[in-house]
């Protein structure tokens, strides 16, 4: 099981929305995350598929890596 850096981190990677399949739809998952958890992102509601890639953490600024 993955451990992450802080809670905030973990509520939002592991973040299911029951309404919406894809996150990206989804005006309430902020955090992306592959499916093995190594590449993180701020989704960005444009109607598209955008994410910008994080390294750090934005919540407690820990490295993703
Ligand atoms: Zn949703
Ligand atoms: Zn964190």
């Amino acid at each position: 099981m993955k451990t992450y850096c802080c809670e905030d981190m973990k509520y939002h990677a592991s973040f299911k929305c029951n309404v919406h399949e894809n996150p990206f739809d989804c005006p309430d998952q902020l955090v992306y995350c592959d499916k093995d958890g190594r590449e993180f992102g701020i989704i960005i509601h444009d109607g598209g598929s955008s994410i910008i890639a994080i390294q750090y953490c934005p919540w407690c600024g820990s490295d993703l890596d």
